[in-house]
């Protein structure tokens, strides 16, 4: 079992490690941070972003919780979002769902009035939407199918969003994508989905919408 002192006495050896290899690295970092990358992903604790897209440390600015949603209402979100564009002027913005995610599968099983219960109806009510297409897929098909779609409407959801447009407006570079993996072999996959301006996201979004 992993104690607190087990993770102090790693987190030593870590910390000499990378001064070693890198012995300006804690100075050079201590000011200030130039991430590339906002991920907005799921608490998932089997692969984390870092490991994902092994990424240097300082490379990704992060965001999680259960289902990788991107709440409009979530003054959590909005914060991350909003440093993230605005003061970090991170280049990139990536929404990574996976398969086999509990959330998913939760929000496809009941509902309750419980603080997680609430937290996936956002994911419910995708489903819900969605249901007449779903419904024909069996079990693993259509926990899978969900997730996929889970990540595309949180895409969107940031896309519309003020902070976001604003920034398009200003002529600010951003790409926004969403990315997928499988927990079973860790490889990431492109959703089909990738907008870096207002119009490029107007112009899929009028192609699709229902
Ligand atoms: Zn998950």
């Amino acid at each position: 079992m992993i104690t607190i002192s087990k993770m102090l006495e790693n987190n030593r050896k870590w910390s000499s490690q990378i001064t070693k290899t890198d012995p300006e690295y804690f100075l050079r970092t201590a000011d200030n941070q130039t991430p590339e990358v906002l991920w907005i992903g799921c608490s998932d604790s089997r692969v984390g972003p870092d490991q994902l897209v092994s990424l240097p440390m300082g490379s990704v600015f992060v965001h999680r919780n259960i289902g990788n949603i991107f709440a409009t209402n979530d003054l959590n979100c909005l914060a991350v979002l909003e440093y993230a564009v605005d003061e970090l002027k991170v280049p990139n913005i990536v929404v990574c769902g996976h398969y086999r995610c509990g959330g998913v599968h939760a929000a496809m099983q009941h509902s309750g009035i419980q603080p997680v219960d609430l937290w996936l109806d956002q994911i419910r009510f995708i489903y819900q939407n969605h249901a007449t297409k779903l419904d024909q897929l069996d079990g693993d098909e259509r926990w899978n199918r969900l997730a996929e779609i889970n990540v595309e409407a949180q895409v969107h959801n940031i896309c519309r969003n003020t902070i976001v447009r604003e920034a398009w407006k200003r002529g600010q570079d951003i790409n926004i994508v969403g990315l997928i993996y499988d927990v079973h072999d860790g490889v990431l996959k492109q959703l089909g989905l990738e907008f870096n301006s207002i119009d490029s996201w107007r112009d899929y979004y009028k192609k699709t919408a229902p």
